[in-house]
């Protein structure tokens, strides 16, 4: 089974020492960024960010609540509709509050701008962006986000969360499909 799933990557583009280490890095950077607050929302966005929400908030060691959202804008396709829309909200309240937006890739960054905006009017004290991933050659919407775990060529990848039509997330590296996979 392993085999087959795995026969359909063309190439393992970040191993998975190399995402240990380097979410380890970020979460020191995040730690001591946050170190004067006594409490940070950490947000991942379903289902890509799960992995890597995962292994950072391990890894910080300020008081934290982990709530997520649902943004669509890819259905199975592998090109951003330019329509973000909440598909599930956060639980709790976050006026007054350190919000940190935990994402899998930026691509053309309609899906992070929309989020920003949409936190920011609820009257967050900071909305900050991690992601572990970022193309930054497909932007259409300047954003920039506060950590990024790798700057990645413009390719299709997936693992480590990330998916092709809800497949391949539970790969615990970041490859290149095939493209006879999605062609
Ligand atoms: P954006 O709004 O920045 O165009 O799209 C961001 C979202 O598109 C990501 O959160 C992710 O779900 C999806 N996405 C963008 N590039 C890729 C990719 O290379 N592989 C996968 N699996 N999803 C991607
Ligand atoms: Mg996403
Ligand atoms: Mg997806």
């Amino acid at each position: 089974m392993r085999e087959e799933l795995e026969e359909k990557i063309e190439k393992v583009l970040i191993d998975e020492e190399s995402l240990t280490k380097r979410i380890k890095q970020l979460a020191s950077q995040i730690n001591e960024y946050y170190k004067d607050k006594n409490e940070l929302v950490i947000v991942g966005i379903l289902k890509g960010s799960i992995m890597f929400m995962a292994e950072l908030s391990k890894n910080i060691n300020i008081n934290c609540t982990l709530e997520f959202m649902d943004v669509s804008s890819y259905g199975a396709s592998t090109e951003s509709s330019g329509n973000v829309k909440i598909m599930k909200d956060l639980d709790t309240d976050i006026t007054n509050k350190e919000v940190l937006l935990v994402e899998d890739i930026i691509d053309t960054g309609r899906t992070l701008e929309a989020l920003r905006r949409s936190l920011e009017k609820r009257g967050a004290n900071s909305v900050k962006i991690v992601a572990l991933l970022d193309k930054p050659e497909r932007r259409l919407i300047e954003i920039k986000a506060d950590w990024v775990g790798f700057k990645i060529p413009n390719e299709f990848v997936v693992g480590f969360g990330l998916d092709y039509n809800q497949l391949y997330r539970n790969l615990p590296f970041i490859g290149v499909l095939k493209r006879e996979v999605y062609e």
